[in-house]
C-alpha cells in the first residue's frame, strides 16, 4: 500500500464522518461524537475492502482530529472543520505506541513504521524531539514532509505578577495592552503580486494541462512561504509573551464562536464583525487560533480566558460603553470622557483589566458549551498532545 493511499482514506474517513455530523446538526438531533463514529468505521472497514486495507490506526486518528477540529471550532480559536480535497489535503496522522517506531539510519536519514506502509525513510532536517505523533503530507507540489509534534518546555515568567491583555486586531494580527501591535510579516507586495498575477493565470488555464498544474505548484509554494511566516510569528510572539508576561488574558470565545452570527447578538455586538471583516480575515483567524494554542502549552495555567462581552466598546479611561466611542477600525474616542486611544490596544486593555470568567455559567445548549469550555479549561499536557 503507498502512502497516497492512506491519505486518501484519512481523507475518506475525515469527509464523511464530517457529513455525518452535518446533517445531524440539521436534524437536531444527539451528535454523534468520536465514540459513535469510531463504532461506526470499523462497520465501514467490514463492508468495504479498500477501507479495510488501510490502518485502522490512521483512519480512527482522523475521526480523533476531525473532533479535536470541532471542539477548536466551538471553543472559537479555529474556523469551521471544512471538506478535505484530494491533492489539496493530501496527509494523515499517527499517534501513540504506533508513532514511536523510527529508526536512524545514518546521519542525515531516518525511518519511519508507517502503520500497513512499512518503512519509510526521510531526510531529517533538524533532530527529532521528544515526540509522541507524526503527521506525513504531502504538499500542493507534490513533496512529502513528516512533521513530530513535541510539546514546547514551558516557558517561566518573569515573577513580576505582570498582566497583559491581548485582542485579535483587524489591521493587525494582535494588539496588546502595552500599546504594542503586531502580525505575521505574510508575504511581501512583490510575491502577493505575483500570487494574484498565478491567480489570473490559473482563471485562464484549462482544467488538466500542464501549465495549469505548474501555476498551482507556484501557487502552493507561495502559500507555503507564507504559512511558514505565520509559523514563525506564532512562535516568536508566544515566546515573547510568555516570557514577559506572568498572566496572559485573552478573549475567552467559546459561546461566541459557536452561536454568534457576524453581526453578533445583543450582548456581544459585533465581535466577530471585525473578525470576519477585511480581505486578510483568514490568515488572521488563523494567526490567532495558532498563537493561543502555542500560549496554552508555552504558559500553561498562565493563560487566562476573559468575557469578550463589550471589550471593544468601553473605555478604558472611566470604564462608559458606548457604540459610538468607536469611531471606525481604528480609533476609539470616548463620548464620555474624550479618552483617545487605538480601538485594539484599548480592547486589549479592557481584556487586561478584566477578571477571568472562572464559573461562569454558561446556558445555551448546555452539553456542547460545557464539553468545549472543560476541555479549553485544562491547558493540560494529556490535551495539548492531541492538538499538536
Ligand atoms: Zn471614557
Amino acid at each position: 500500500m503507498l502512502l497516497l493511499d492512506a491519505c486518501g482514506h484519512a481523507r475518506y474517513v475525515w469527509n464523511l464522518a464530517l457529513e455525518q455530523r452535518l446533517m445531524w446538526e440539521r436534524w437536531k438531533g444527539p451528535t454523534p461524537g468520536y465514540n459513535g463514529q469510531a463504532a461506526q468505521l470499523t462497520e465501514a472497514r467490514r463492508a468495504s475492502p479498500w477501507l479495510a486495507q488501510g490502518s485502522q490506526t490512521v483512519q480512527q486518528q482522523a475521526l480523533r482530529d476531525l473532533d479535536q477540529a470541532w471542539r477548536n471550532f466551538f471553543a472559537g480559536t479555529h474556523a469551521r472543520p471544512t471538506w478535505r480535497k484530494r491533492g489539496r489535503h493530501e496527509g494523515f496522522r499517527v499517534v501513540g505506541a504506533q508513532a514511536l517506531r523510527v529508526r536512524q539510519d545514518n546521519r542525515r536519514w531516518s525511518s519511519v513504521l508507517v502503520p500497513k506502509v512499512g518503512w519509510v525513510a526521510f531526510r531529517r532536517s533538524r533532530d527529532l524531539p521528544d515526540f509522541r505523533s507524526y503527521r506525513v503530507t504531502r504538499d500542493r507540489s507534490g513533496r512529502w514532509h513528516i512533521a513530530f509534534a513535541a510539546i514546547p518546555d514551558p516557558i517561566p515568567g518573569p515573577g513580576t505578577g505582570q498582566v497583559v491583555g491581548v485582542d485579535r486586531g483587524v489591521a493587525v494580527a494582535v494588539a496588546l495592552s502595552d500599546a504594542t501591535m503586531t502580525s505575521s510579516a505574510g508575504l511581501r507586495a512583490k510575491e502577493a503580486e505575483r500570487r494574484l498575477r498565478l491567480q489570473r493565470q490559473l482563471a485562464r488555464q484549462r482544467k488538466g494541462s500542464n501549465r495549469r498544474s505548474r501555476t498551482k505548484a507556484a501557487l502552493a509554494r507561495l502559500a507555503a512561504r507564507e504559512a511558514d511566516r505565520r509559523k514563525d510569528w506564532v512562535e516568536k510572539t508566544s515566546t515573547g509573551l510568555a516570557r514577559r508576561f506572568d498572566v496572559i488574558r485573552v478573549e475567552d470565545l467559546n459561546v461566541c464562536g459557536m452561536t454568534c452570527s457576524a453581526r453578533g447578538t445583543l450582548e456581544k455586538p459585533g465581535r466577530n464583525v471585525r473578525a470576519k471583516a477585511g480581505l486578510n480575515r483568514g490568515v488572521l483567524a488563523a494567526g490567532w487560533g495558532q498563537l493561543v494554542t502555542r500560549l496554552e502549552q508555552k504558559a500553561p495555567g498562565r493563560v487566562q480566558r476573559v468575557d469578550p462581552a463589550f471589550t471593544s466598546l468601553t473605555c478604558n479611561a472611566c470604564k462608559a460603553v458606548d457604540p459610538r466611542s468607536r469611531k471606525n477600525q481604528a480609533d476609539f474616542e470616548c463620548t464620555s470622557c474624550g479618552h483617545q486611544a487605538n480601538a485594539d490596544v484599548n480592547a486589549a486593555r479592557n481584556i487586561r483589566d478584566r477578571e477571568p470568567a472562572v464559573g461562569r455559567t454558561v446556558a445555551a445548549r448546555g452539553d456542547r458549551a460545557t464539553s468545549a469550555r472543560s476541555v479549553k479549561r485544562e491547558p493540560q499536557r494529556a490535551r495539548l498532545l492531541t492538538v499538536a
